[in-house]
């Protein structure tokens, strides 16, 4: 019978066609006027629903007559797929597992199209999509800070409700290791969580250029730009990637159009702002700030000792308070790279069977941080002459003239000057609105002291040690 198909589908389409879509159709049964096919992938079947569907029907209704049904059956193919092209939906027809993982309902299951279209697609009902998502950036494991409140409540807000808020692009930005991709994790995790059935899809926008460029290559652009137009939910991360990528852009813009008109959710990330996204199209931007734009900066003391603990816990280890102090004051530039330093503070320590303490903490952090050009810090000076001297660290930067803490702002002005090299005035503007003139006189008073007075000179060189770099 299929011969005979395709005899007459033969007369009736391009050769190209036909062997391109056509001969790589296998039949596989025949039963009770159904006649089931087999096609090499899901695009395939979408093609040739799109394309030759009254062809097909035509043929298959003159070949097994009035009552005839067409099934397709999709190759499965996960694994050989997934590396080369990994925008391939596939479909799980024996696997319940991904098939209750991830499903999402076919356009074409819609009541609406069951009457458009008389062909029923048994097996089709569900897809599944690999989301690409890291199950350890999730929001659980994001910590909220002063530094990253908008972002993580408007992505909490998109993840309760994709397409139904108005941050729609939604797009985070902000430096390096500052937590955008966490972040764009933790809200397609969130809305997974929550609707099992949506398509969701996270793809670095380096992942999306190289898919394009090669279904160019492979004449598969129409593939490519179908597939993500499935999608219900589209996570892009570094945008800023697409800079000067005109085509990449095109195509882009088509399927963001596309998504935002059938009220499907984006998400963007990128390492700047919008406006100075030098080599991205006018319209293009335009569109990124259709939505919310939320920043993230770096976090403050707090929220990196807090991101520290988080990460201790999570791997169900445990640190000397002090050590990790040390690790959040010593490293501020970005979240990765303290995170860098704590695991290989760890590993170091596990290597070496040493427990991680203090000493060990510095000499390790100390050379991790070397290359970046590490400076200590006045909140660090603070913090350890305060704990030397068993004094509240809000007292020191207040303006209280009480003769102990007088003498520990002292102090900490002291080594400020001699470890760093900031200005007098930058010292005294980090000490409670000091100017230069006080540092400057405290410094004298300090260095006079230790001249004149056994007890204090000790006290200065306990605390040098603590403070010392090496
Ligand atoms: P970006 O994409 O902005 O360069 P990432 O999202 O890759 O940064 O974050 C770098 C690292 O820091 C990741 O391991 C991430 O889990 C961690 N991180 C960043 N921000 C937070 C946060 N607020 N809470 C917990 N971990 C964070
Ligand atoms: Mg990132």
């Amino acid at each position: 019978v299929w011969r005979n198909c395709l005899d007459i589908i033969k007369d009736n389409v391009s050769l190209q066609s036909f062997k391109t879509w056509f001969e790589p159709i296998v039949p596989i049964r025949l039963k009770d006027s159904v006649l089931t096919i087999q096609v090499p992938s899901h695009f395939f079947y979408e093609w040739l629903e799109e394309h030759y569907i009254d062809l097909l029907k035509k043929v298959i209704k003159k070949e097994i007559g009035a009552e005839a049904k067409l099934e397709y059956s999709i190759i499965m193919d996960r694994n050989s797929n997934s590396k080369k092209a990994p925008y391939t939906v596939n479909l799980p027809t024996n696997d319940k597992k991904s098939l209750s993982n991830s499903p999402v309902s076919m356009p074409l299951n819609t009541e609406e199209n069951h009457i458009k279209n008389p062909f029923i697609i048994p097996g089709l009902k569900k897809v599944s999509v690999d989301s690409n998502l890291n199950p350890t950036y999730s929001f659980d494991n994001f910590v909220e800070g002063d530094c990253n409140r908008l972002a993580r409540s408007a992505g909490f807000a998109v993840a309760n409700k994709p397409g139904g808020t108005a941050f729609n692009p939604l797009l985070i930005y902000g430096g390096v290791g500052l937590g955008k991709t966490h972040l764009a994790h933790a809200i397609g995790i969130g809305i997974k969580n929550q609707f099992p059935n949506k398509t969701v899809l996270y793809v670095s926008a380096e992942m999306f250029t190289r898919q394009f460029v090669d279904s160019i290559k492979n004449n598969t652009t129409n593939d490519f730009v179908n597939f993500y137009k499935l999608m219900d939910v589209l996570i892009v991360d570094d945008v800023q990637f697409f800079a000067g990528k005109e085509k990449t852009q095109d195509a882009f813009f088509y399927i963001f159009n596309h998504l935002h008109q059938t009220g499907k959710q984006i998400v963007l990330t990128s390492d700047k702002p919008p406006v100075e996204m030098k080599g991205v199209e006018q319209r293009l931007l335009s569109r990124f700030k259709w939505g919310l734009s939320a920043d993230v900066q770096a976090p403050g003391l707090e929220t990196r000792i807090a991101i520290l603990q988080k990460k201790i816990y999570g791997n169900g280890l445990d640190l000397p308070e002090d050590v990790l102090e040390y690790l959040a004051y010593s490293i501020n530039t970005n979240i990765r790279e303290m995170e860098g330093a704590l695991t290989s503070l760890i590993a170091q320590a596990t290597l070496n069977k040493k427990s991680i303490n203090i000493e060990l903490a510095k000499k390790m952090i100390d050379k991790f941080v070397k290359n970046t050009a590490r400076e200590i810090s006045m909140d660090y000076i603070h913090k350890i002459v305060c704990d030397y001297f068993n004094l509240p660290i809000e007292l020191l930067k207040s303006k209280t003239r009480k003769r102990e803490v007088v003498q520990a702002r002292q102090i900490a002005m002291f080594f400020a000057k001699k470890m760093t090299k900031w200005s007098l005035a930058s010292i005294g503007a980090q000490c409670g609105g000091k100017d230069h003139a006080t540092v400057l006189h405290a410094c004298r008073t300090v260095n006079n002291l230790a001249e004149t007075d056994k007890q204090f000179r000790g006290y200065l060189d306990d605390l040098e040690k603590k403070l010392a770099v090496n």
